[in-house]
């Protein structure tokens, strides 16, 4: 496709705070298109993981900006959570500049990947591929999604699939959609077909729990869903002998590496279809990667637990702990920015790190790089919008939030938290935020009247942008994150429980 130096690309995507498998597709696909080059800046955001929608927008200097869904289908999140966190009003909202004498941004929302037809040719390939040589015309092909009734959309988008496949010419004995909790239900694969082959395809955009435990529970491969259901053992066993046939199980076809080039065509249909002239504005100075050398060399040399050594040809990034052995050679040593995601995700211990600013950074590590952009994309994934946050801080360019309105502006089991009244928060944000658990700085308060009591002065709202050249960059927290908006609920819902029982109660007094 067309290239676009000037623009940026914003993948978005549900991630989670349990499962590391949710986000690695959305990052993967990011890195491909980054090393592709089409575009000047490529980021990505998730809801239940960092860096936040909130965030991201801070994230990226370019003047146009698309945004792409990586979700299966239309629904709740890219139609309400999507637009309302983005502060989007249509297909293409302008905002204004990020920092004073900047651009104005224009920011296109694009349709998520999984309505583009091009998912057909990854089906197909997905199918190639988990049932290798085996003929089409003695095959079955079920897409399974999990059409809950709730989102009739998603069921759409694979019906869509099954239509286009059948369409195709794709040779298939029987072209079929089936699902979890509805009919035609998964469970019964054997049933609908007659095919003595049999290639299911999960219609998810992650591995996550439904694709490698329950589906797999579902079509018989497994007898109950346990942690020894391990997506490798699932998808590696094929064929699987069952019920008289053959049966072929694929990993969720959002980790076909080929989906980097459906977001690649929704950005392309989003120009087909709402033609702007070419934009000839350019940063000229004053991006984030030179805003991070300027503080480099103003004597800045510590984010969060990584520190920052300027030497010949590059900067050394490594742990705190490990600045004697820094470029020793004792230490593991990476020279590609994409190697910090991986040192971020887990703790030493092995277990996955939701918040990556909790103070759980592994040891043993240095990483070399060489570019300003390469730098700051390690620092992303090390520490996720922790620049941009810090930058835009310092231009006065983050409106002040409280944590009514994130917790006002929560849906679904979450809306409960918006009861939470400001005793519970004052206790809830010192058991959670406290630096033993989380190395941000709250910027946001109660409401627009009360601070927090129950927070050192150093965690709550940093007060020191006249001093740009801090030697150790603060990590701002500028939105409650998702664990102290789930670790919310429970508190509310309990009072809510004893307030009820004392009612209950009272009433049997005569
Ligand atoms: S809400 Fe608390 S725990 Fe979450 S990122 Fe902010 S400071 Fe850290």
């Amino acid at each position: 496709m067309q290239v676009k130096p000037h623009s940026a690309l914003v993948l978005i995507g549900h991630g989670s705070t349990l499962n590391p498998d949710s986000s690695t597709p959305t990052m993967d696909h990011a890195e491909t298109i980054r090393q592709g080059g089409v575009f000047g800046e490529v980021v990505c955001a998730f809801w239940k993981e960092e860096p936040s929608m909130r965030e991201v927008l801070r994230m990226v200097d370019s003047p146009e900006v698309y945004v792409v869904p990586n979700f299966i289908s239309e629904g709740y999140f890219t139609q309400q959570v999507i637009p309302r966190e983005l502060g989007l009003s249509g297909r293409t909202t302008v905002l204004p500049p990020l920092f004073a004498g900047g651009p104005e941004r224009q920011i296109h929302y694009c349709e998520p990947v999984g309505l583009h037809p091009s998912m057909t040719r990854l089906l197909l390939a997905r199918a190639a591929e988990v049932a290798p040589g085996v003929p089409r015309a003695e095959s079955a092909l079920i897409i399974v999604g999990h059409g809950t009734g709730l989102n009739e959309n998603s069921t759409k988008a694979i019906k869509d699939q099954v239509d286009l496949i059948k369409a195709s010419g794709a040779g298939f004995a029987e072209v079929l959609d089936a699902y979890m909790e509805e009919p035609p239900l998964v469970n019964e694969w054997d049933k609908m077909t007659t095919a003595p082959h049999v290639i299911v395809v999960p219609f998810f955009i992650a591995d996550g729990l439904h694709s490698f435990q329950d589906i797999p529970v579902l079509l018989g491969i497994e007898e109950e869903i346990t942690p020894a259901a391990s997506q490798m053992s699932v998808f590696k066993q094929n064929p699987h002998s069952l019920r008289g046939r053959k049966l072929y199980y694929s990993s969720a076809i959002g980790t076909e590496p080929m989906l980097a080039e459906v977001i690649l065509d929704q950005v392309e249909a989003f120009d087909l279809d709402h033609p702007s002239p070419a934009l000839s504005q350019t940063v000229a100075s004053g991006t984030l990667p030179e805003k991070l050398i300027d503080w480099i060399n103003q004597g800045g040399r510590q984010i969060g637990q990584v520190m920052v050594r300027p030497e010949s040809g590059g900067w050394r990034l490594f742990h705190q702990v490990d600045e004697a052995a820094a470029g020793t050679g004792d230490l593991a040593s990476f020279r590609s920015p994409a190697e910090a995601r991986e040192i971020a995700r887990h703790d030493a211990s092995g277990a996955f790190r939701p918040l990556k600013s909790a103070p759980t950074l592994k040891q043993g590590w240095e990483l070399f790089l060489t570019t300003n952009a390469s730098l700051l994309e390690a620092l992303d994934y090390l520490y996720p919008a922790t620049v941009a946050n810090w930058m835009r801080f310092l231009g006065g360019r983050i409106p002040p939030h409280t944590l009514k309105e994130t917790l006002g502006r929560q849906t679904g089991m979450y809306r409960i938290t918006g009861l939470l009244r400001e005793d519970e928060a004052q206790s809830l944000v010192a058991a959670t935020c406290h630096d033993g658990n989380c190395l941000r700085r709250i910027q946001w308060t109660w409401d627009k009247q009360t601070p927090w009591t129950t927070l050192p002065a150093e965690k709550a709202l940093c007060s020191s942008p006249a001093d740009p050249a801090v030697p150790s960059m603060p990590l701002l927290c500028t939105d409650a994150c998702p664990l102290l908006v789930a670790a919310a609920r429970p508190v509310v819902k309990d009072r809510l429980k004893a307030e009820a029982d004392a009612a209950a109660a009272a009433a049997l007094i005569p």
